[in-house]
């Protein structure tokens, strides 16, 4: 992969996630290249293998073997105190196209985030280059920024998530001037909530979660991420429900440990039962009967977050049918059970079911219940089997 690009005489480092794992003994998910070549250069290189994608900073895609491979020209920050200002006027290698402000393999290292972001090694004579004191973090499995953190983290919010998510995935201490300020942390509300839908699979979905939640709930970063779920865990009945909350995360993380299948649908459903819950009991409290106050809780509350984090619809339409199916659990007598059984999300829903009851929320007996049906069709249901409606 580098040798190609070396080949034609330009300089190709492997950057970012891949040397910092590797460096750190954890095996990288993906390999991003770095290269002095332009986007074009690098479609003359690869020919057909390569694609260019993005409008703001063109990159190319690098398909090697089932691996794509992502190849981005060096490139300055086009931030308007960076040194590449003066680059983008004085340098001839230093050409301005659309939002690229092409750069030197120092520039490049000074945009990324973290120091341990910002190592680079080069195929061609097996070195690590380091312009941001990346090495001295990586022996000190610290996290650091690279320049002014409030700078940083001003100038991309989404720097405070990517803080927690790397620091609990590799265990390393965040450096305290890196720790996410409490006044930007409401930057983040205004981040677009497609990236922020990519951010919370990244930060929940891994076996790091029950650790990323945790540091997540200290920063207060999940406020602007779910803030109706915040308003109800910091409320004085807040403990069963981040219980809950905490039980969903640690069970995602040991079905991922075990290599089992996982659903993000089932997180969102946990992180959104809170305020869904709350928000029914107001409305049957108005008297809305039971399940048209959950529905329109549901509506209600799904509106408000897709506007901080979207919730495409392979996620929310089960989302919904995880919380809608709660209700059925109680009606236990003559052929409803067998319905719900069958229901093609029974199985998810019975697990939120066991969440709920471990928390609290719903009797024991009534999980137990629905264990045993499930082993045995026959399992009678009790005399005092719930709401004869
Ligand atoms: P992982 O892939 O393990 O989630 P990563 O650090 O590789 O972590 P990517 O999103 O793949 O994360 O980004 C690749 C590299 O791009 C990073 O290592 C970093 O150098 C740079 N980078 C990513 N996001 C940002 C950002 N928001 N600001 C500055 N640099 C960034
Ligand atoms: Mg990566």
């Amino acid at each position: 992969m580098l040798e190609g690009l070396q080949a034609e005489g330009f300089r190709a480092c492997v950057v970012g996630g891949a040397v910092r794992d590797l460096l750190l003994g954890v095996d990288p998910k993906d390999f991003d290249v770095a290269t002095d070549a332009e986007p074009e250069d690098v479609v003359d290189v690869f020919g057909r293998k390569a694609r260019l994608i993005g409008r703001r900073f063109r990159i190319a895609h690098v398909r090697f073997g089932r691996e794509i491979i992502e190849v981005s020209t060096f490139r300055a920050d086009p931030g308007e105190d960076s040194d590449s200002v003066d680059t983008r006027e004085l340098d001839d290698s230093g050409r301005v196209l659309r939002d690229n402000v092409f750069g030197s393999i120092a520039e490049d290292a000074r945009r990324r985030d973290f120091a341990i972001n910002g190592l680079y090694y080069d195929g061609a004579d097996d070195c690590v280059y380091d312009y941001v004191g990346g090495m001295a973090d990586v022996d000190a499995r610290r996290l650091r920024l690279i320049g002014d953190p409030q700078v940083r983290y001003r100038e991309d919010p989404v720097r405070m998530l990517r803080a927690v998510r790397i620091a609990a995935k590799l265990d390393l201490t965040i450096d305290p001037a890196a720790r996410p300020p409490a006044a930007l942390v409401p930057l983040l509300a205004d981040v677009p909530a497609a990236r922020m839908f990519e951010e919370v699979l990244k930060l929940l979905m891994t076996s790091a979660a029950p650790k990323v939640y945790a540091a997540l709930r200290d920063y207060g970063l999940l406020d602007p991420l779910f803030d109706q779920t915040a308003a109800v865990l910091d409320s004085p009945a807040g403990a069963a429900s981040e219980a809950l909350i905490g039980k969903a995360i640690a069970n995602t993380a040991a079905r991922i440990d075990a290599g089992k299948p996982v659903t993000p649908a089932f997180i969102f459903a946990a992180l959104l039962w809170p305020a869904v819950r709350e928000r029914a009991a107001v409305l049957e409290g108005e008297g809305m009967p039971p399940m048209p106050a959950l529905a329109s809780a549901q509506a209600q509350v799904v509106s408000h977050q897709v506007q901080r984090v979207a919730i495409p619809k392979r996620f929310g339409v089960p989302m919904r049918e995880i919380w809608q199916l709660q209700p059925r659990f109680h009606k236990r007598r003559g052929k409803q059970p067998n319905r719900l059984l069958t229901h093609p999300r029974f199985r998810a829903a019975y697990d939120f079911l066991l969440l709920r009851a471990e928390v609290g929320e719903v009797d024991d007996e009534l999980a137990e219940w629905w264990t045993a049906i499930q082993n045995d069709p026959s399992t009678p249901a009790p005399a005092s089997a719930g709401p004869r409606k």
